[in-house]
C-alpha cells in the first residue's frame, strides 16, 4: 500500500527533512501547529484523511496457498502421499485418489484450523491499542496512537512509547531507550538543542523516535513523521506481521511424531517382508502401507492447534489477552503467583479514613471520592477554621496532586490516582475546593511521583510566599523533615516533645497501617521568592512535617476468592508491593494469603542485605515483600526460579519490565499499565484483577488436560489398527480393515470424535490438584499404559468381528464394516467415560454446578459419528470405493453390543489412570 503523501510528511523516496537542525520555531511552523494548544482537532482529522494512519502497514504475510502447501510439509503427510504413489503405480488409482483425497481434505482442515487459530491470536493482539497524550485544542487528551498526525504536541512521560518521530521541544531528565531503532543497549538522555543536518540517528539527542520508551523523566515533542515515514518506518520498510503457533508442546509434540514415525517406518518393512512369505507383492505392499496409514494419528495435529487457540479465546473472555501462546501452557503449571497489591488484589478505590495532623488524630467519616462526610475530632465535628495544622495538612493533599475528581452519571470519580483522588476527596469534605485553591496557589513546578522516590513535590506560589509541597511514603519524608507544624500551624522543632516526636509519629503510622490503611505523608518547605523550579536536592531536608493522611483500599472479593482458588491449587500467593510492610501484611492477613498459616513479611530494605541463597530461602518462606523497589522484583523471581518454582509475575511500571520478562509469566496491567510493561509481557489482564490471572492458570490447565485427553483418545484407534494389521500379516490371514477404511477412521470419524474433546468444559477437578511438573513427558507411564490397554481392547473387537463375521456369513466387506463399526460402538462409549459431559450433567442435576454444560461439542461429535457411519455402510457409492456393505438392523445391534464392554474395561483404566 503506498500512503498519501502529505504537504508535512516526507515522501519515502526522498530524503527526510532534518527536523532535528531546524530551530524548535521553524519546526513550528512548518507544521503548521502551537506549542501551547497543539493542533486544532479538525485540522488533526483531516490531516489525518491525508496523512493516513500513523501505523506501518504490514507486510503481506505468507500467501494463503504458500501457507497452504507448507501444511503438507509434515512427515506423516510426505509418508501418506508416497503411500498413495505407491498405489498408483501399482495399479490402484481409485485408493491412490482416495489417499490423495483424504490427506488433501487433512491439510484444509489443519490449514483453516490454523488460519483461524493464527486470526484469533493475532486479532487480540490488535485489540490492545497504544495510547498517547497529545494537546488538542489547548487540551490534554488521550488519542489512540495510530490517530496522531504531523503537527501533533505529544507529551511523554516515563513508561511511555514514542508514539511517532518527535522532535522535541521541551524535556526534564528525558532518557528514552532507542534499542530497537539504533541499536543502542543504554538509554540515551535527551535534550533540545539544535544539531548539525548530518548529525547521525543515533546521536539526535533533540528528537525522540517512534518506537522508543521513555525511560524516566518527561518531554514534550512535536510529531514530525508517523507511520511509514517514521524511521523505524523506513528501516523496516515493512513490518513482519507474523503470528507464530508454535509453543513448546507443540513442539513437544512434533518430536513426539518424529520418533512415532520412525517406528511405523521399521514396521511396515517388517510387514512387507514376511508378507511376501504368504501373499503377493501387491498384497504385502497394501499391508505395509495400510499398517503406515493405521499407525499415523492424521487428524491429531490439527486438534491440538484448535485446543491452543480455544485455550486462548477463553482466557480472553476471562480478561486476561495472550500476547505470546506459550503462556498458555506455562500458566497451567504455575507454581507460584507474585502479584502486586494496589488495584490488582485491592480495589484502588481509596478513601481518607484517618488523619494526623498537628498533634492530633482525626477520623474521616464518608465512603468514595463524593465530598459527603465529615472530620471528626473525639468523635466532634471539628471546628476547621481554628486548626491550622489540620488545614495544611488537607491543603498539602490537595495541591500536590496531579489528579481532579469529576462527577460521571452522578457518581464521584477520579481522573488520575486513586491515592491523589482520596487526599482531593478529604480535602473537599473540609470545603476546601480544587480549583479555588488552584488558582490562589498557582503550580510553578513539579516533581511527579515515581515509585523508585516514592513521593511527589510541587511548588506553588502562595500568598506566603513561595512553597513546595511534598507528599509521599513515611519513610521517604520522615527523614527530609527536622520540624513539624503544631495544632496552631506553627513550626516546631521535631523530638522536643513527646508529642511532636518521630517516634510518636511512628506509633500513628503503624496504629493506621494496622488496620490495613494506606498511610501517605505530608510535609512542606517555604521557599525564596527567586526559585522557579523543584528538584530533588531542594527537598533533601528542612520539610516541616505536615501530617498523615491513612486510606483504605478494600480488597476485591473476587480475588480472595481467587486467591483461596490458587492456594488450594498447589499455587503459592505471593504480594509484592511498594506499600508499608505492616498495611500490607494487614490486606494480606484479611485476604486469607499466607503460607502453612503464616503471613511472613520481608521489606525491600531486608532482601537488599541478602545473599543470593538467603533471598532464595526468604522468597519462598515469606508472603508479603513491602517497599519492593522494581528492581528487587527481578531478585525475586530469580530467586524463586532458582528453587524450582514456576512464576507468574504482575507488572505495571516501566522498570518492571525486566522481573516481566524473566517471569515465566509475566503478566502486565491492561489498564494502569505503562506500555513498555505491556510490551515485555506475555499475558495482559485487561481488568487489572487478580482474581483473572486464576481465571487464566484454570484456563491453561485445562487446555493441557484437553491436549492430553485428545491424544489418548487418538491414539487407541491407531493403535488398535496397527495391532490388526501387523497381527494378521504375522498370521497370514485377510487384513480385517484397508488402508482406505484406515483412513477413514483415522481422518473422518477421529476428527468429529475428537475435535469436540478440544471445547471440553474444565473438570471441577482442575484446581484441587497441584500444579503439573513442567518437565513433564506428554505421555506419562501410566498413560501409556491406557493407550496400550484401550489399544488391546480395539484390536480385539477388530479382529474378533472380523474373524468371526467372516466365517459366519462369508461376506469379507460385511465383515470389515462390521467390525469397524463395532470399534467406533466401543469408542463412542470410551469417549463418553473422558469426557466431562456425564460427570457435569450429573453435577448439574445435585445443582453442585453453576457453570453451562458444553452438552452440544461432545453429543454432536457422537451423532456426527453415527451419521457418518450409516454413510459408510448405506451408501453404494461409498460401499464401492470403501469395499463395505450395507449391515441389517440385527447387525447394527451387534456392533453395538460388542462394543459396549468398553464401558466396563474403560472404567478400570480410568480408575488406574482418572483423566480429569
Ligand atoms: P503500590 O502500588 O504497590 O502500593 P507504589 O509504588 O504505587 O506501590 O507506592 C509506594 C508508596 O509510595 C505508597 O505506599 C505511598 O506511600 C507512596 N505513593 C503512592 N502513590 C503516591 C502518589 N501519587 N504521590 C505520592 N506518594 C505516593
Ligand atoms: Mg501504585
Amino acid at each position: 500500500m503506498v500512503q498519501a503523501v502529505s504537504t508535512v510528511a516526507a515522501p519515502r523516496d526522498r530524503q527526510p527533512e532534518v527536523w532535528h537542525s531546524l530551530e524548535i520555531g521553524e519546526a513550528i511552523a512548518r507544521l503548521k501547529t502551537d506549542q501551547e494548544t497543539g493542533l486544532s482537532s479538525t485540522r488533526a482529522t483531516q490531516l489525518l484523511t491525508e496523512v493516513g494512519a500513523n501505523e506501518l502497514t504490514a507486510k503481506k504475510s505468507q500467501p494463503w496457498w504458500l501457507k497452504f502447501l507448507l501444511q503438507f510439509n509434515q512427515p506423516l503427510l510426505i509418508i501418506l502421499l508416497c503411500a498413495g504413489l505407491v498405489k498408483a503405480v501399482t495399479g490402484s488409482f481409485v485408493n491412490a485418489g482416495v489417499i490423495w483425497g483424504v490427506t488433501t481434505t487433512n491439510a484444509i482442515i489443519g490449514f483453516i484450523q490454523e488460519s483461524k487459530a493464527e486470526s484469533a491470536i493475532s486479532a487480540l493482539a490488535k485489540a490492545i491499542t497504544t495510547e498517547a497524550t497529545v494537546l488538542r485544542d489547548g487540551e490534554k487528551v488521550r488519542v489512540p496512537s495510530r490517530e496522531l498526525v504531523p503537527g501533533d504536541v505529544v507529551l511523554l512521560t516515563s513508561g511511555d512509547k514514542v508514539p511517532a518521530d518527535l522532535r522535541l521541544i521541551q524535556v526534564r531528565n528525558l532518557q528514552i531507550d532507542e534499542s530497537a531503532l539504533t541499536g543502542e543497549s543504554v538509554a540515551i538522555e535527551k535534550n533540545i538543542r539544535i544539531l548539525q543536518p548530518d548529525t547521525p540517528l543515533a546521536e539526535r539527542k533533540n528528537m525522540a523516535y517512534a518506537g522508543g520508551f521513555v525511560t524516566f523523566g518527561q518531554g514534550t515533542g512535536i510529531v514530525v513523521a508517523t507511520g511509514n515515514t517514521t524511521e523505524t518506518g523506513r528501516i523496516s520498510q515493512l513490518m513482519e506481521q507474523h503470528t507464530d503457533i508454535t509453543t513448546p508442546l507443540t513442539r513437544k509434540f512434533n518430536k513426539f511424531s518424529q520418533n512415532w514415525l520412525y517406528m511405523v517406518l521399521g514396521l511396515s518393512v517388517l510387514c512387507f517382508v514376511v508378507g511376501l512369505n504368504s501373499r503377493s507383492v501387491n498384497e504385502a505392499l497394501e499391508a505395509a502401507v495400510t499398517l503406515i496409514v493405521s499407525a499415523i494419528p492424521e487428524g491429531l495435529p490439527a486438534v491440538v492447534t484448535v485446543t491452543l487457540a480455544i485455550g486462548v479465546s477463553r482466557m480472553a473472555r476471562r480478561n486476561a489477552i495472550i500476547r505470546k501462546l506459550p503462556a498458555v501452557e506455562t500458566l497451567g503449571s504455575a507454581t507460584v503467583i507474585c502479584s502486586d497489591k494496589t488495584g490488582t488484589l485491592t480495589e484502588n478505590q481509596m478513601t481518607v479514613q484517618a488523619i494526623y495532623a498537628g498533634g492530633h488524630q482525626y477520623t474521616v467519616t464518608g465512603i468514595g471520592y463524593a465530598p459527603d462526610g465529615e472530620i471528626l475530632r473525639d468523635e466532634h465535628p471539628v471546628d476547621i477554621k481554628s486548626d491550622r495544622g489540620l488545614q495544611e495538612c488537607l491543603i498539602a493533599g490537595l495541591l500536590c496532586n496531579d489528579s481532579h475528581l469529576e462527577t460521571k452519571n452522578s457518581r464521584w470519580v477520579v481522573m488520575g490516582d486513586p491515592t491523589e483522588g482520596a487526599l482531593i476527596a478529604s480535602a473537599n469534605k473540609a470545603g476546601f475546593s480544587q480549583p479555588t485553591f488552584d488558582k490562589q496557589m498557582p503550580r510553578i513546578d513539579s516533581i511527579p511521583f515515581e515509585s523508585d522516590y516514592q513521593y511527589m513535590a510541587t511548588l506553588h506560589d502562595t500568598p506566603r510566599g513561595k512553597t513546595i509541597y511534598v507528599k509521599g511514603s513515611v519513610e521517604a519524608i520522615l527523614q527530609r523533615c527536622n520540624l513539624m507544624l503544631n495544632s496552631e500551624g506553627q513550626p516546631h522543632p521535631l523530638d522536643c516533645v513527646e508529642t511532636l516526636s518521630r517516634a510518636n509519629i511512628e506509633r500513628e503510622v503503624n496504629i493506621m497501617a494496622r488496620q490495613g490503611l494506606r498511610v501517605l505523608a505530608l510535609a512542606e518547605k517555604p521557599v525564596t521568592d527567586e526559585q522557579n523550579t523543584v528538584d530533588h536536592p531542594h527537598i533533601a531536608d528542612g520539610l516541616i512535617f505536615l501530617g498523615l493522611q491513612g486510606m483504605i483500599d478494600p480488597p476485591r472479593e473476587s480475588a480472595i476468592k481467587a486467591v483461596q482458588a490458587c492456594q488450594s491449587a498447589g499455587i503459592q500467593v505471593k504480594m509484592i508491593t511498594g506499600d508499608h510492610a505492616v498495611t500490607a501484611q494487614a490486606i494480606a492477613q484479611r485476604m486469607g494469603i499466607n503460607k502453612n498459616g503464616s503471613v511472613l513479611a520481608f521489606t525491600g530494605a531486608e532482601l537488599a542485605q541478602m545473599d543470593k541463597t538467603e533471598l532464595a530461602q526468604v522468597a519462598e518462606e515469606g508472603v508479603v515483600f513491602a517497599r519492593v523497589a522494581p528492581e528487587q522484583k527481578l531478585r525475586l523471581v530469580e530467586a524463586l526460579q532458582s528453587k524450582g518454582e514456576v512464576v507468574a509475575m504482575t507488572g505495571d511500571g516501566v522498570n518492571d519490565a525486566p522481573a516481566l520478562k524473566q517471569a515465566d509469566i509475566g503478566i502486565a496491567m491492561g489498564g494502569a499499565g505503562t506500555e513498555v510493561a505491556k510490551e515485555a509481557s506475555d499475558m495482559l489482564l485487561t481488568d487489572d484483577n487478580f482474581a483473572s490471572i486464576e481465571a487464566a492458570v484454570e484456563e491453561g490447565r485445562a487446555v493441557y488436560k484437553n491436549i492430553i485427553k485428545a491424544i489418548c483418545f487418538i491414539l487407541p484407534v491407531n493403535g488398535g489398527e496397527s495391532m490388526t494389521i501387523l497381527i494378521s500379516t504375522l498370521l497370514a490371514r485377510d487384513l480385517p480393515i484397508l488402508s482406505l477404511q484406515v483412513l477413514w477412521l483415522n481422518m473422518l470419524n477421529s476428527i468429529t470424535m475428537t475435535v469436540p474433546l478440544a471445547f471440553e468444559p474444565k473438570s471441577q477437578k482442575v484446581m484441587q490438584q497441584p500444579p503439573r511438573h513442567p518437565n513433564e513427558p506428554l505421555l506419562s507411564g501410566s498413560r501409556i499404559q491406557r493407550i496400550l490397554a484401550i489399544s488391546l481392547f480395539n484390536w480385539i473387537v477388530i479382529f474378533g468381528v472380523f474373524e468371526y463375521i467372516r466365517q459366519t456369513t462369508g461376506n469379507i466387506d460385511l465383515a470389515r464394516t462390521m467390525s469397524i463399526n463395532a470399534l467406533i460402538a466401543g469408542r463412542i462409549f470410551y469417549l463418553l467415560s473422558i469426557s466431562q459431559l456425564i460427570p457435569n450433567l450429573i453435577a448439574k442435576m445435585d445443582g453442585t454446578m453453576k457453570e453451562n454444560v458444553d452438552i452440544p461439542a461432545i453429543g454432536f461429535g457422537i451423532v456426527g459419528a453415527i451419521l457418518l457411519q450409516i454413510v459408510f455402510a448405506h451408501v453404494p457409492l461409498i460401499n464401492e470405493v470403501f469395499e463395505t456393505a450395507p449391515l441389517t438392523l440385527q447387525q447394527w445391534l451387534f456392533c453395538l453390543g460388542v462394543g459396549s464392554p468398553m464401558i466396563l474395561w474403560a472404567t478400570v483404566v480410568n480408575r488406574l489412570d482418572p483423566p480429569n
